[in-house]
């Protein structure tokens, strides 16, 4: 795979595992609770100002991806739309909902795991981050951080949804419930 973008290599990657990590843990949460396991983490001098997990299920709102919702966050707790020396981590790459908003409010850095070559906005399929002009601002972007134990989260949050349907069209088992439909996580 060849992403033709700027990507700076330079960055402090022991800090970017440890924010990273922070990230996985949010996934986690949303995993727990049927959603696509996408976490997210806003840092401002070195220090976490956000978090969030993807709760579209959760809240019944398409917009309410992990980004999404770790922005809102971040400008209240920052006191401004400006995330200006901000870096976002995310679990997957940022789809260009989430990418747009980003770029509206203006963290220096993206850093991501899993990549999403189909959907992704931040180089996969699009690059919204680094769209300067004509948007008004440019990311840089590190991508591929802990990329296996993001994908692999995400790999296995889908191999349990298709058991849970394979399993629901067989009869019920007496005494056992059926698990709750996952209802169009996979679309994501
Ligand atoms: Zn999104």
């Amino acid at each position: 795979m060849n992403f033709d973008f700027e990507s700076d290599l330079s960055v402090d990657l022991q800090g970017d595992l440890y924010f990273m990590e922070q990230a996985l843990r949010e996934a986690r949460k949303a995993y727990e609770v049927g959603e696509v396991p996408i976490g997210a983490v806003i840092v401002k001098d070195a220090k976490v100002i956000a978090r969030a997990w993807n709760q579209v299920e959760t809240l019944k709102d398409a917009t309410a991806h992990a980004e999404m919702l770790a922005l809102t966050s971040a400008q209240a707790d920052h006191g401004d739309w400006r995330l200006e020396g901000c870096t976002l981590y995310v679990t997957k790459e940022p789809c260009p909902m989430c990418a747009g908003a980003i770029v509206h409010c203006r963290p220096d850095r993206v850093v991501f795991g899993a990549l999403d070559p189909k959907g992704g906005a931040a180089g996969g399929w699009i690059n919204l981050l680094q769209s300067n002009p004509p948007l008004n601002h440019r990311c840089e972007i590190t991508m591929g951080v802990m990329e296996h134990e993001c994908v692999g989260i995400l790999k296995s949050f889908f191999r349990d949804a298709r058991e849970r349907k394979k399993n629901q069209r067989q009869p019920p088992v007496e005494g056992e419930p059926l698990d709750e439909p996952l209802g169009d996580a996979e679309a994501r």
